[in-house]
């Protein structure tokens, strides 16, 4: 079933002008990562928070490189104040990764965020993209897609940050809240990809993320 929707899927992203990879493993990816940034030769690079990105650990190897201006709004060294400025800086980045809330295999590709910071350099900004997605992602439409968000994305990720006092943090469902910590601030569709080609979005065979 999965096997089916990642064919059906990438045919699908590839139709709407995104470029498209399958690949095998979390591994892989990482690698197709690393290769875009030595293809492209990026002076500045930045990211959005995301488990399975963090996991290929490239966010690590960055943070080491000399070679190239990383701007990493989760810095545990720097002050919230300056952690957002590197993140506004990173709006402009030559090259910004991220992973992806819900992939629909009609062809979309959705997010719901807190700060804005990981949407809005998916829309304009940077000049390449890269999204990270595993399979598990991957929903039948784009109303599927707001539904997992909703209902396994948004109350899994803040079950993962502990002192989030809000209603899905004790009962495990979203509460549509009005809490000052809720988490599900900005939605973000993108249903075709302009210019063409602009994002990458590699497709991993593996279950992966929230
Ligand atoms: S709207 Fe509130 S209750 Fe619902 S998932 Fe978001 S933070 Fe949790």
């Amino acid at each position: 079933m999965n096997e089916l929707s990642l064919d059906v899927c990438a045919k699908n992203l590839g139709k709407h002008g995104f470029e498209i990879e399958i690949v095998s493993s979390l591994e892989e990816a990482g690698n197709r990562l690393r290769e875009e940034i030595e293809k492209i030769h990026p002076q500045t690079v930045s990211y959005g928070d995301s488990i399975t990105v963090r996991k290929t650990g490239i966010v690590e190897e960055l943070r080491q490189r000399k070679d190239l201006m990383f701007h990493d709004g989760f810095n545990p060294d720097l002050s919230r104040e300056e952690n957002m400025e590197e993140r506004r800086k990173g709006l402009i980045a030559d090259l910004f990764f991220t992973g992806i809330n819900a992939v629909s295999v009609t062809g979309s590709l959705h997010w719901l965020d807190m700060v804005g910071n990981r949407i809005a350099p998916l829309s304009f900004g940077p000049k390449r993209v890269v999204l990270l997605t595993g399979k598990n992602k991957l929903v039948s439409t784009p109303e599927d897609a707001v539904k997992r968000i909703k209902e396994i994305a948004a109350p899994q990720n803040v079950a993962r940050h502990p002192g989030f006092n809000t209603p899905c943090a004790k009962t495990g469902k979203c509460h549509d809240c009005n809490s000052p910590q809720r988490i599900c601030n900005a939605w973000l569709t993108i249903e075709r990809c302009f210019p063409k080609g602009r994002i990458l979005v590699i497709l991993i065979d593996e279950e992966l993320g929230l």
